[in-house]
């Protein structure tokens, strides 16, 4: 069968290291690129290294990066055919993949419909159980008032938790404990999902105890072929964003991995989704729950990248173009073991972000590391984005050979300048619970509070 041809050029519409991710695809499959950013990103990595460059606007995310009118003149301005949303900003907004279809364009991700599907996390959970995914027990739908929200975490037994319909980025959670701290986590939930997502619509879970969460990668053409790349395993994490990951998870086996593959694989198959995607899951006691599906490439997919050998941006990048998927689940091997480290601009104590001037920059290297990173001796860390300023992907033929390859990477990393949290990584590959892979996902709060 012949190929649909790939795009000229795209429109790569974000910035920071996954801009520079996706610009490096497009580059080896000869398509050019338009790099768009802020007048506070005009001397970034991704605008020097792009083909062409336009200023959508000022500093603030919601008048440049936010701003789908400015992104879809740059778009026409420069004749681009395909746009790139990266992650985060409007990578799963239904209506901008919308307005680039209508506008003639190719939007690099599902369909806008999957997108709506997924983006509501009440809907996501409903249809996974029509297609034979477990979900996490909790309320059948939204929750209008207190007194609901008190008698459903009842029937789902304490804690629960109550989550922000269209939450993300672990934003509008609260733990109830029990039935008298229900209406204040009701209240603040709410407050916090309406602030956040415009939205104050919320939902109820049991509060699993001990789980890890685990994610599968999923992959599929719009002609029904779907298959996964394995799971990472992203436990560790700090107020529910993930900080180190890695994969395969060193809680599962072959076995239950293809049992999980295959109920995932049949359930993509089964939507019609399109295009590159992570099913999020917790594991606790030899079960698996179905918590969301983000319709995007994510930040953590090159560990699965180092384990598989599959470049998942191309593949994205085919698959939107209308390319028939050329892999088979057979063609997945998972081989050696990944691990991703988020190099945050943070006190590695505080947390407190750290925006600033990088006076020094030494990136490790060797055989097996991987940095995606856009930073450099004398660029200004802007205060106005997310605090992700690299990834440390780390390959070992076995865990145990990742991991002292992680910690002498992390030794020859200089950063100076600014604060990052290399410091507290450099502990984590220390920790015995982390060297025997024992962790769940409070793990690390836990072991911060301790100290
Ligand atoms: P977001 O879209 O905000 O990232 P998720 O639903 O993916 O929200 O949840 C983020 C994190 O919160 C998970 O990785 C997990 O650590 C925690 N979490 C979510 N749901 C539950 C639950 N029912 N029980 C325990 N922890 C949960």
């Amino acid at each position: 069968m012949t190929q649909k041809p790939l795009f000229d050029k795209i429109l790569i519409a974000n910035r920071g290291e996954i801009a520079l991710r996706i610009l490096r695809a497009c580059r080896e499959m000869g398509i050019k690129t338009v790099a768009i950013h802020s007048t506070a990103d005009a001397d970034s990595m991704h605008v020097r290294l792009a083909d062409e460059s336009v200023c959508i606007g000022p500093a603030p995310s919601k008048d440049s990066y936010l701003n789908m009118a400015a992104i879809l003149s740059a778009a026409d301005i420069t004749g681009a055919d395909a746009i790139h949303p990266g992650v985060g900003f409007l990578s799963e907004n239904a209506t901008f993949a919308r307005m680039v279809e209508e506008h003639g364009k190719v939007f690099i991700g599902p369909t806008p419909e999957h997108i709506d599907m997924m983006g509501d996390k009440i809907t996501a959970k409903k249809t996974m159980i029509e297609l034979g995914v477990p979900v996490v027990p909790g309320s059948d739908g939204g929750i209008q008032d207190e007194e609901i929200a008190v008698e459903t975490a009842k029937k789902i037994g304490f804690p629960v938790l109550i989550k922000a319909t269209s939450g993300g980025g672990g934003k509008g959670m609260k733990v109830a404990r029990s039935a008298d701290e229900v209406p204040q986590a009701y209240k603040l939930a709410r407050a916090e999902a309406k602030a956040n997502f415009g939205n104050d619509e919320v939902y109820m879970e049991r509060y699993l105890g001990k789980p890890r969460h685990i994610e599968v990668q999923v992959l599929a053409d719009q002609y029904g072929n779907a298959i996964n790349l394995g799971e990472r395993d992203c436990s560790i994490q700090r107020r529910h964003q993930k900080i180190w990951e890695e994969a395969p998870s060193p809680a599962l086996n072959a076995k239950i991995r293809a049992e999980l593959g295959q109920v995932v694989n049949k359930a993509i198959a089964k939507m019609g989704y399109r295009g590159v995607g992570t099913l999020e899951f917790l594991y606790e006691n030899g079960e698996f729950f179905f918590m969301e599906m983000n319709t995007r490439i994510q930040v953590e997919h090159p560990i699965t990248e180092l384990v598989t050998g599959v470049d998942l941006v191309k593949e994205q990048i085919k698959v939107a173009a209308g390319q028939k998927l050329q892999l088979t689940q057979d063609d997945i091997k998972i081989n050696g073991h990944a691990i991703e480290c988020r190099i945050n601009a943070e006190n590695a104590e505080t947390f407190i972000p750290s925006p600033g001037e990088i006076t020094r920059y030494h990136a490790p290297g060797g055989w097996g590391v991987r940095v995606d990173s856009h930073m450099y001796q004398g660029y200004r860390v802007p205060p106005h984005y997310d605090s992700l300023v690299a990834k440390l992907v780390v390959y070992g033929h076995d865990r145990s050979e990742c991991i002292s390859r992680v910690e002498s990477a992390l030794r020859e990393y200089v950063i100076d300048g600014i604060d990052t949290i290399i410091p507290l990584h450099q502990k984590l590959a220390k920790e015995t619970d982390i060297v025997a892979g024992d962790y769940d996902i409070h793990w690390l709060e836990k072991k911060l509070k301790s100290h």
